[in-house]
């Protein structure tokens, strides 16, 4: 018996097969859907796939799902797919822990749409495709929001009037897989540190931090939906909502095309003019490429010390993500001058790619952790099938 989990990104799809006991079987990912497709796989850490797509029409996340059912089908015949767990961006006031998805759960999930715009219907359109592919699995939905709901009233509100609050107009908080994967391997590295004041910065083409007290989400930078908080590769991060009303009443720009550019045109690549992807940026090294990257790491910086505030000190700081677990200039660019707050980082471990890159005597432990959002996906899986 195996399991599928699918993770929809807004132009990817993530995938990896488990055995009962939580095993790895396959991880791999198609990326580029919709402008350069490319499949990839490992099979025990060895590529077995890494090509174009381009020529087999992969336009959207339907046919991108369509070549990973070919992948398995014709190289692994004998797997028995009993159960899909998927990762879903939203789940709303509703959804606090994982659920089976059945039809009345997917409806509720519908409604959501308009708070995740860009991965929501992805997220849906792989439950629907997986339904279709594997009639009897048993298909299961983790969400990202999850993790954040224990959160403080305070750290959960905006101040508009208090009915939008009872509406479900709330500060969500993304990324929560992630989070909940890389606080548990801290707790296996490190349990003094797990068990006591964390700021994770999950860096990736999205972006957000989170403020973890002996585990439990306290707060987060993102908020109602996916664009608050960091800048990212394309979305905009922390925004005075008065700048909406000058584009929309001034600028006379559409809600339609104000969410464009807020979603796909804004971030790292709206300020450097250059790309949204960080690699690309520090090759560059123009003028414009270090505006962007100088804003991120210093909104990192102001979110590291008001998600401190918030815990009421820090005792660790994990980065993870594309960017928080390959890009040492970032890191180096975050923590640096953070010895007020007990810091003390060591450049030599940051460069060498150490798992722990501040000095033996600081007193804030500084973590680099690979996330798996895919194991956490697994495990909530099988945990409900056993139930
Ligand atoms: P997503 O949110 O789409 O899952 P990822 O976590 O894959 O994003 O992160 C993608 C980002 O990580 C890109 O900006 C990419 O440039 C950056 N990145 C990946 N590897 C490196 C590296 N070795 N050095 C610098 N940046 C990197």
């Amino acid at each position: 018996m195996h399991l599928l989990t699918l993770n929809c990104g807004s132009s990817s799809i993530k995938f990896a097969i488990f055995d009962s006991d939580v095993r790895e079987f396959l991880r791999g990912q198609i990326d580029g859907i919709g402008t350069a497709p490319r499949i990839s796989a490992k099979r025990n850490a060895e590529s077995i796939i890494d090509r174009s797509l381009e020529d087999a029409n992969v336009s959207d996340h339907g046919a991108a799902f369509a070549a990973i059912l070919d992948l398995l089908r014709t190289g692994f015949p004998d797997i028995s797919i009993a159960s899909v767990g998927h990762r879903i961006v939203h789940g709303g006031t509703q959804f606090s822990q994982p659920v089976v998805l059945d039809k009345d759960t997917i409806e509720k999930l519908r409604a959501l749409i308009p708070l995740a715009p860009l991965h929501q219907p992805n997220n849906i359109a792989g439950v629907d495709a997986a339904a279709a592919a594997f009639p009897d699995a048993l298909q299961v939905g983790c969400f990202d929001t999850a993790f954040h709901r224990d959160q403080p009233w305070i750290n959960d509100a905006f101040a508009l009037p208090y009915h939008y609050y009872e509406e479900g107009v709330r500060r969500y908080g993304f990324h929560g897989l992630s989070y909940e994967y890389v606080s548990g391997r801290l707790r296996e590295i490190s349990p003094t540190h797990a068990s006591g004041r964390v700021v994770v910065c999950h860096l990736g083409n999205g972006a957000s931090m989170c403020a973890i007290d002996n585990g439990r989400s306290i707060g987060s930078t993102m908020g109602f939906t996916a664009l608050d908080g960091l800048p990212m590769g394309t979305r905009c991060g922390q925004l005075d909502p008065g700048v909406v009303l000058y584009l929309m009443q001034e600028k006379g720009m559409s809600a339609h095309a104000i969410e464009d550019m807020l979603y796909h045109d804004s971030g790292l690549k709206g300020l450097s003019g250059l790309s949204n992807d960080l690699r690309t940026l520090e090759a560059a090294a123009t003028p414009e490429a270090d505006r962007a990257i100088d804003y991120f790491t210093g909104r990192i910086r102001i979110e590291l010390g008001a998600l401190a505030a918030m815990l009421g000190g820090l005792d660790a700081v994990i980065f993870c993500g594309g960017i928080g677990e390959n890009a040492w200039r970032i890191r180096q660019s975050v923590c640096e001058g953070f010895e007020w707050m007990g810091v003390e980082f060591d450049a030599r471990r940051n460069r060498s790619g150490d798992a722990i890159i501040s000095t033996d005597q600081s007193s804030v432990g500084l973590f680099v952790i690979q996330t798996d959002e895919e194991i956490v996906i697994a495990r909530h899986a099988l945990e409900l099938i056993g139930q």
